[in-house]
């Protein structure tokens, strides 16, 4: 599932390449994944780009929003005389393809695609009202100033669930998904199944730094592509920061600390992997 740095390097692109451009047309394939009225973007051109957690915002010229949540397998992709037909690296095949729910045309011809195999991503036409209802549950991003020392300690104290579960909370903690809460925990040497509220200050302190630091080095990266292969750049080229993951998807391999086997066990549900040895 893309996470912060793989929605956010996904808007980098969208900036540098359809800032500017005016909404011709929008196909929609699929109703499920796309909700308002198309016509009101119509001929209307995108003016900036912004993001809260794992929701990716266009804002148009008159003022509307077309909301972006890719979800498990969503992939915006960019079809323009630069980048040529896209070919997303999983299947192949030409766009528009079976996983193909909306296509936008822009007046000069370039195209967007948003492609979601599963169904659970979608798009929202909204007013900046219907904006604010809708992200009216999402917390405090971890790449914004919001989120402080401070803040982090108080929402960790608030609850008694695993500390593996509370940083997968989006509305505590806008970005965070399954690769980068591994990761983190790690770094830090905390075991994923201790309660929230048994993190001492200290431990906070460098889970949050560890957080931030994670989500910057995988956005330089232009961030994972894990193996289910969903996550690709709008020019349909893959993230790298996949190579540099510490415990995720890497159960039986050597901790890259101390060589004991990563162990994978699940926590509500979720795939969780840690060092048995240095996350006691
Ligand atoms: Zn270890």
């Amino acid at each position: 599932m893309p996470e912060l740095p793989e929605v956010e390097t996904v808007r980098l692109f969208l900036d540098q390449h359809i800032l500017g451009k005016t909404i011709s047309s929008i196909e929609i394939f699929s109703p499920k994944s796309f909700v308002g009225d198309q016509k009101n973007a119509i001929n209307q051109e995108i003016v900036f780009t912004s993001r809260l957690g794992k929701q990716l915002s266009l804002h148009l010229k008159n003022g509307l929003i077309l909301l972006f949540h890719l979800k498990m397998t969503g992939q915006v992709i960019i079809g323009d005389s630069v980048f040529g037909h896209p070919t997303p690296k999983e299947d192949k095949s030409i766009l528009p393809n079976k996983s193909t729910r909306v296509v936008f045309t822009f007046s000069d011809h370039t195209k967007l695609f948003f492609n979601d195999q599963r169904k659970f991503g979608w798009v929202k036409v909204l007013d900046k009202d219907e904006l604010v209802e809708a992200q009216k549950n999402v917390g405090v991003d971890v790449l914004s100033s919001a989120f402080t020392d401070k803040y982090f300690y108080q929402q960790l104290q608030s609850t008694s669930r695993s500390i593996k579960v509370v940083l997968l909370d989006q509305s505590k903690f806008a970005g965070v998904g399954n690769i980068y809460d591994n990761d983190a925990l790690f770094l830090s040497k905390i075991n994923p199944s201790i309660s929230s509220n048994k993190i001492t200050k200290k431990q906070a302190k460098v889970l949050r730094q560890n957080l931030i630091d994670l989500m910057n080095e995988s956005l330089f990266h232009g961030g994972s592509t894990a193996k289910d292969n969903k996550y690709i750049h709008p020019d349909g080229t893959i993230g790298e920061h996949q190579y540099h993951f510490r415990v995720y998807q890497r159960s039986g391999g050597p901790c890259l600390v101390c060589q004991t086997p990563i162990k994978r066990i699940k926590i509500a549900g979720r795939g969780t992997f840690y060092c048995p040895r240095c996350q006691k």
